[in-house]
């Protein structure tokens, strides 16, 4: 997203109240993205909407932020907006935190599966204005009596091309059914398809339809493919890790269980890294997340389910080790990186099979996807010398202490050793460290091997 080059506005002319302006301030937004010049306007005034938009738009802050405008503090749950992952979920109520913080007395609940029932029983006792929960979670706790959507006055259906996409437009379905008042609806997707087109002909009143322009291409994400021979992909990865620079990289795989894999290969050759995928308990993969955010590991290995929307800055890269499921998951998954006014750079593995397939993102995406070169074996060996004189350097600097330690004891050696002996001792030494440093498959240059297999 180019959140700078749309439009000179700011948000003081959206309709917003002075309290919200003023938070807005203060979190240090200045320019409203287009979604929310386009958005805001028509949600202030109760209209029932249909937004194309894309992650990282900036689309949450174009329904949190008329919602905090319009709403009415009582004790009734007034706002229910539905996001088809836990992921989301959190992310979403996490924003509207932001804002609460500043503003008195409004009541905020996340409801989501894998979170423990007591704990939202416990929660919606307390008598939320606004629910932000994934579908089937939602279904239990109406299905329970727990909670009553009777007052509802806005409904937000977030990611809805991803709710078909995982089977929920049922639950949603039953959802509305609960819903009695006449309400308002705002449905955020990031592409348009005919299933969602019919879905918002039967849930929604004469929709305003927000469609930002499609053709845009993201200009701060740079895109790009390369061949690989299925052999050596996991080398291959290796040696991008070692040759591309990044401050957080996430790694597309298509199995729970070869993320796991993955994530293993790379923790054994020192990478600080995690796997991120539906098998893995709630709780787990939140800690996962937070520990990505807060840069203590730097490479996640994911499935797609498992990252749909995550709003991290400082992800930098992409890589597509496994050919995405179709154009619209790819969008999605390069949509992690290029947020807010960064830079990103996302780059797709592909075999010869799936041309078809690059064709199809190269169409979308203007054909502005270029093809890149595999590291080569001469860039590798320069890098990891540079990295070894580096370590040498900074080691003995930061070891000088030890050596003066240990120095009578090896003046004791050195001295009852002739030059050539501790020559050859020296010179064994490198090369048990260039062997460790350089092991053998460097020595077969990846990116000369043919692509015809
Ligand atoms: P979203 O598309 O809602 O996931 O938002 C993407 C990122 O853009 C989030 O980190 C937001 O905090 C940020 N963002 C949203 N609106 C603005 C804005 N007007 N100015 C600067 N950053 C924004």
């Amino acid at each position: 997203m180019n959140l700078n080059n749309f439009n000179i506005n700011n948000f003081n002319n959206l309709g917003l109240n002075k309290k919200l302006l003023k938070i807005i301030y203060n979190i240090g937004y200045k320019i409203p993205t287009e979604i929310q010049i386009k958005c805001i306007p028509l949600f202030l005034k109760g209209k029932d909407i249909l937004a194309i938009a894309k992650t990282g738009s900036g689309k949450t802050a174009s329904f949190v932020l008329p919602i905090l405008n319009n709403i009415n503090i009582n004790n009734n749950l007034q706002v229910l907006i539905l996001s088809p992952t836990r992921e989301l979920v959190i992310q979403i109520y996490n924003f509207f935190n932001l804002f609460i913080k500043y503003l008195k007395n409004i009541k905020i609940l996340s409801l989501y599966g894998g979170q423990n029932y007591n704990i939202e029983f416990n929660n919606l006792k307390k008598k939320p204005n606004i629910v932000i929960a994934t579908p089937g979670r939602l279904l239990d706790h109406i299905n329970k009596k727990t909670l009553y959507l009777t007052d509802i006055k806005i409904l937000v259906i977030d990611e809805a091309d991803e709710m078909l996409h995982m089977g929920f437009i049922n639950d949603v379905k039953m959802i509305i059914k609960n819903i009695k008042v006449l309400h308002q609806t705002a449905l955020f997707s990031a592409t348009m398809s005919f299933h969602i087109y019919k879905i918002t002909k039967n849930i929604m009143n004469n929709p305003k339809e927000i469609i930002l322009n499609k053709n845009k291409i993201n200009l701060n994400i740079f895109q790009y493919f390369c061949f690989v021979n299925p052999k050596f992909k996991v080398n291959i990865l290796i040696n991008f890790l070692e040759t591309e620079i990044f401050d957080r990289l996430i790694i597309f795989v298509k199995t729970k269980d070869f993320s796991s894999k993955l994530s293993f290969l790379l923790e054994k050759r020192g990478y600080l890294s995690s796997a991120l995928n539906g098998d893995m308990n709630q709780n787990l993969r939140e800690k996962i997340v937070l520990n990505f955010r807060k840069g203590l590991i730097n490479i996640l290995v994911a499935t797609d389910i498992a990252s749909r929307g995550l709003d991290i800055s400082n992800v930098n890269l992409i890589i597509n080790y496994d050919l995405p499921y179709n154009v619209n998951s790819y969008i999605h998954r390069i949509g992690r990186t290029g947020r807010a006014d960064n830079i990103g750079k996302a780059i797709l593995f592909l075999e010869r099979k799936d041309l078809k397939f690059l064709n199809l993102i190269n169409r979308k995406f203007n054909n502005s996807i270029k093809r890149i070169n595999l590291p080569n074996l001469n860039t590798l060996l320069n890098i990891r010398f540079n990295k070894i004189l580096d370590l040498i350097k900074n080691n003995f600097y930061k070891n000088s202490y030890i050596l003066n330690f240990y120095k009578k004891f090896l003046n004791k050696i050195i001295n009852s050793l002739n030059e050539k002996e501790i020559f050859d001792i020296a010179l064994s030494l490198l090369i048990l460290f260039y062997e460790k440093n350089f092991s053998k498959i460097s020595y077969k240059d990846l990116s000369k091997i043919n692509y015809r297999w």
